[in-house]
């Protein structure tokens, strides 16, 4: 084809994909027009999982009626003006191409009334044509409608997922912006799955309630601004204490200057500050604040603007590290003990038997990769184990050892652990050190599959049924996958409201807190763990969360419990995820590393 220019029609359409990429990111872009409007109220309806219908109404200022045409144009915006403004942008938005991309793809609705005017204008555009503009009496602030999503980009439609995921993405975006503003009155009233609310009081924690539920909003830590000097980075919010840990990091809200901000070096940081306070692979909750001088971030680096760069990493980096763990010292233990001693809550069981461990208090209960350095290097192991791992001619990857296939696993004799992480032993042919956590993990994988396909889940009944409050996310996910949840073994109900009753869970949990379980359970199968059937996100979430982890001392005979129950397994080389479980060092291999042949 000849290079030609695209009809304005094709080009605005392209354009509009990358900005709006579903229901989703439209709303987004909304909430923030009201939100840089200085709404105090926002109420967003769906139909449809907004493919049908969004309605986004709020009582911010409004737009002039001689200024309505233009803001569906693409870089109208009354929010920048110079190249200089964009060094410091205060606005949620800036670029002026909301309104033209969301009118470019569906049939847009427009009321508003501009504060200072006494009548308002309804607009109509539809696929990017204005089919009405006419006076119109209103409240003060705007009311836009959306209809039909993409209903001229059938390749944009197909790609959307299923009505309850559209809608839960919604969820996430409209409460990442109540827990930004707190003094902002949110709503959000989907025609399926759960309504929100936030309070607009102005609390966080308020919010935290009305998102993650009350139990987790009550046992959060304040993280208050050290009012030191004004040019630091200013951070405030709420972390979780280490016991309030979670499964992934989807707990983790960052805020720069109140914008929500996808971040791997922040999320870094807040992790780094939990280090040693907290199990391998677990995660806090957190909703973080950064207030920085505006000219110290970049907001214009990605089309959605959930990217932002730093001019002063470093500083920021340390800011949240320094303000979580001042955090973390000053309240944790307190909240520990009360829910130690109080005995009213469910946790209380779970809470004891693990509290100690994520408290360094016992050296051996569960090192932090530091504490295990140090203590390999008192046994005078770090250079062995650091040569181990780097050095060339110990490279025994599972590649050079091809797969064991089933009951070729030989029968091993367990001498020890290694790191409090890896079981040493010796096989007919040479040494093998096994991962226990990784090794366990295939063990239970197999049998939660085992049983669900025989649907013969071994259920273990409370005696009194464990109460949850489950956020919106866990919600639909229960809602949507019950029946697999259950032939897991769980029994649940609901209770009114976001509680539900626990009455039943998979023997194979065995001990601990029910409620926990289940959170945990569902949080790693919202992420997935890399499957791509539910089967196999639940039969991987209930092994995960039960696997032995890493630091854990175990006792000889645990060492050789584990060592028979991987022999028994199918495919016992590789965890779920395809990580060996295992490595072989052959003894051919020894007398050739030491110079026996
Ligand atoms: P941007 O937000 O980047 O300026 P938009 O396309 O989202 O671009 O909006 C264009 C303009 O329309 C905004 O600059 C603002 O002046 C006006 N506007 C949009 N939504 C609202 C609203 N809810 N209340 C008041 N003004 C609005
Ligand atoms: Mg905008």
């Amino acid at each position: 084809m000849p290079i030609r220019l695209l009809r304005p029609d094709v080009s605005s359409k392209i354009a509009a994909g990358e900005v709006i990429e579903r229901p989703a990111s439209a709303v987004k872009e909304l909430i923030e027009n009201s939100l840089d409007a200085g709404a105090t109220r926002i109420s967003v309806e769906v139909r449809g999982g907004g493919s049908e219908l969004i309605r986004i109404s709020d009582n911010g200022v409004g737009i002039p009626a001689n200024e309505v045409e233009l803001a569906f144009q693409r870089f109208a915006t009354s929010k920048v003006s110079s190249v200089e403004d964009l060094d410091g942008i205060k606005t949620l938005g800036f670029r002026g191409e909301a309104l033209p991309s969301i009118s470019a793809v569906s049939r847009v609705t427009l009321v508003t009334r501009y504060e200072r005017e006494s009548e308002g204008t309804r607009f109509e555009v539809h696929d990017g044509e204005t089919v009405g503009n006419e006076p119109a009496g209103a409240p003060t602030g705007t009311t836009i409608t959306v209809r039909q999503l993409f209903r001229n980009l059938p390749a944009r439609q197909k790609f959307l997922k299923t009505v309850g995921t559209e809608i839960s993405r919604i969820q996430i975006a409209v409460t990442r912006y109540a827990l930004a503003y707190p003094e902002v009155r949110f709503e959000l009233n989907p025609d399926k799955g759960r309504k929100f609310a936030s309070p607009g009081t102005g609390d966080l924690r308020a919010v935290v309630a009305a998102v993650y539920g009350l139990q987790n909003a009550e046992g959060m830590l304040d993280m208050t601004p050290s009012d030191e000097d004004d040019l630091s980075p200013m951070v405030w919010g709420l972390v979780s204490p280490p016991s309030m840990d979670r499964a992934n990091r989807s707990y983790i809200c960052f805020f720069v200057n109140r914008r929500w901000v996808q971040n791997r070096f922040l999320s870094f940081a807040l992790e780094q500050a939990y280090h040693g306070f907290m199990a391998e692979r677990r995660f806090p909750m957190g909703v973080v604040n950064i207030n920085l001088p505006y000219e110290d971030v970049d907001v214009n680096a990605h089309p959605a603007k959930a990217e932002v760069r730093f001019r002063r990493e470093n500083q920021i980096f340390g800011a949240v590290q320094q303000a979580v763990r001042h955090a973390l010292v000053t309240y944790s233990p307190v909240p520990e003990v009360n829910r130690l001693t109080s005995g009213h809550s469910p946790s209380h069981a779970r809470t004891q038997a693990t509290s100690g461990a994520f408290w360094p208090t016992t050296p051996f209960a569960r090192p932090s990769p530091s504490e295990r350095d140090r203590l390999a290097e008192i046994a005078g192991w770090t250079s062995d184990h650091d040569a181990a791992q780097t050095h060339p001619i110990a490279d025994v990857t599972p590649e050079s050892e091809p797969m064991i296939p089933k009951n070729a696993l030989p029968v091993l004799r367990v001498l020890g652990q290694v790191q409090t992480t890896y079981i040493v032993a010796e096989g007919p042919d040479g040494m093998y050190l096994i991962d226990q956590h990784a090794a366990h993990e295939r063990v239970m994988f197999e049998r939660v599959q085992a049983q669900a396909v025989a649907s013969t889940p071994e259920i273990q009944s409370l005696l009194e049924p464990a109460v949850v409050q489950l956020n919106p996310e866990h919600q639909e996910l229960l809602e949507a996958q019950g029946e697999i949840i259950g032939s897991l073994g769980f029994a649940i109900e609901p209770f009114g409201g976001d509680t539900f009753l626990i009455r039943g869970v998979p023997a194979l949990l065995g001990e601990g807190d029910p409620a926990r379980a289940l959170m945990d359970i569902l949080d790693l199968m919202a992420d997935g763990g890399g499957f791509e059937s539910w089967e196999e996100r639940a039969a991987y979430s209930i092994a995960c969360h039960s696997a032995i982890r890493a630091g854990k001392v175990l006792s000889h005979q645990e060492m050789m419990e584990l060592t028979r129950q991987l022999e028994d397994c199918v495919q016992p080389n590789t965890c779920p995820h395809g990580r060996p479980t295992m490595i072989h060092l052959s003894s051919s291999r020894l007398e050739r590393e030491f110079g026996r042949t």
